[in-house]
């Protein structure tokens, strides 16, 4: 093994963390904000180009640590404005990340996991299965980039503005919306997703609102209990379903963590946020499975005590799957119904299908169709053994 391996890589150490590193080496704990600045504020990757910290400051850290990004080995941009980046990981897996500028926002969809071990019914990433937990500088490292790239591209700092339209800050970097709604289940690799979520809303480091950085979850109940512990990020559980049995086909996390548990954890943790927060339920709209008007007034009913917003999102077709979207009359009837229930709802557009970068398409591939297509056929013929 090489001497870089057994390096600390900075890019993943969370403020503390970077505070106990520099605390073994005998210096000041003002050393980490230093250090957090330089690599995601300045986008710094040399220790010898952070040119505050003394030349024998730099050789003690460079013997021991380095700063070291994920690859990226594509990158794709839509017509839309938005764009993918194919991101290679430790493993030797690829995962992707997906930039979509909306006014006023620059929203990043960051991986947490190559595949999934959940399988999902109506996901691709779920198709792939589970291959590897990202690390903290992996998952922070997506942001990391896409700051750069975008401006390199020349897009404009994101603004925020507040509910009247009026312009409250300037947020100093493209990215101000943070979504955990990558490849992944992001509560699966709890610690170092915590971590990600601690870098991105600390000041030293991106600074991002915790009401702009979003956990998105199917379910896994034990770990939304532990949240409250770690983080205030906001919280999107991706129902699906308005009743078990349903859900428990679609969603197969759910025969283990019933919904009644689910929306118990969740309300739970969004309790504990206060402030008038709440969660996002995230609805995928599959035809003739889930988008039924009596789906809708189940869903109305079900969600009557839970504080929240409701998301539709019609789903993304893709090669191994035989659903469909629905009609659109049949979206704004699903719609029409929730509204009038009283319910905020909206019905996610869908952006840079083009490259392949809606919601549910992310599978990681690096550009090699031929493999991607028998990878899918093996693993549709598998599915239909089991079966
Ligand atoms: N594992 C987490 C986060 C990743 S999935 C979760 O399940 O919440 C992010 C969102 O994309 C989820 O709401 C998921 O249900 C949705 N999604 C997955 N496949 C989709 C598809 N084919 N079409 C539309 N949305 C999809
Ligand atoms: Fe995993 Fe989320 Fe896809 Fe389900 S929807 S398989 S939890 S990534």
């Amino acid at each position: 093994m090489s001497t870089n391996e057994e390096k600390i890589n900075l890019l993943g150490l969370t403020l503390p963390k970077m505070q106990a590193f520099f605390s073994e080496l005998g210096e000041k704990p003002f050393r980490a904000s230093q250090t957090l600045k330089w690599i995601h504020q300045r986008g710094v990757v040399e220790i010898d180009d952070m040119t505050d910290i003394s030349k024998a400051l730099r050789e003690k850290m460079k013997a021991v640590a380095e700063i070291k990004l994920p690859l990226i080995t594509q990158e794709l941009r839509s017509n839309d404005g938005s764009c993918k980046w194919i991101v290679q990981v430790a493993s030797g897996s690829s995962v992707e990340m997906v930039y979509i500028p909306e006014a006023g926002r620059g929203t990043l969809c960051v991986s947490s996991q190559a595949g999934c071990s959940l399988d999902c019914s109506f996901c691709a990433t779920g198709k792939q299965g589970f291959n590897s937990n990202l690390t903290v500088a992996e998952v922070i490292g997506q942001l990391w980039w896409a700051n750069q790239k975008l401006a390199g591209f020349g897009v404009k700092p994101a603004a925020e503005w507040d509910e009247s339209g009026a312009r409250v800050a300037q947020n100093p970097r493209p990215i101000s919306n943070i979504v955990m709604m990558g490849m992944g289940e992001p509560l699966l690799n709890f610690d170092n997703v915590m971590d990600a979520l601690s870098l991105m809303m600390e000041d030293q480091a991106y600074g991002l609102s915790k009401r702009r950085v979003t956990i998105s979850t199917s379910g896994v109940v034990p770990a939304i209990d532990r949240l409250k512990d770690f983080t205030d990020a906001s919280l999107a559980i991706s129902l699906h379903a308005p009743n078990d049995e349903l859900r428990s086909q679609i969603v197969p996390i759910n025969k283990k963590y019933p919904i009644k548990e689910l929306l118990r954890a969740s309300s739970d943790y969004m309790s504990t946020l206060g402030e008038r927060r709440v969660a996002v339920i995230e609805y995928t709209l599959i035809a003739g499975v889930n988008d039924h008007r009596q789906h809708a007034r189940e869903l109305a009913e079900l969600l009557k005590n839970f504080p929240c917003k409701i998301n539709l999102i019609p789903f993304n077709p893709f090669s191994l799957s035989d659903y469909k979207r629905p009609s659109s009359s049949s979206i704004s009837n699903f719609r029409q119904i929730l509204h009038e229930a009283g319910y905020t709802v909206t019905v996610r557009t869908t952006r840079a299908d083009d490259i392949g970068a809606a919601c549910g398409q992310l599978v990681g591939e690096v550009g090699d169709n031929t493999r991607r297509s028998q990878r899918y056929a093996d693993a549709a013929a598998q599915r239909i053994t089991v079966q």
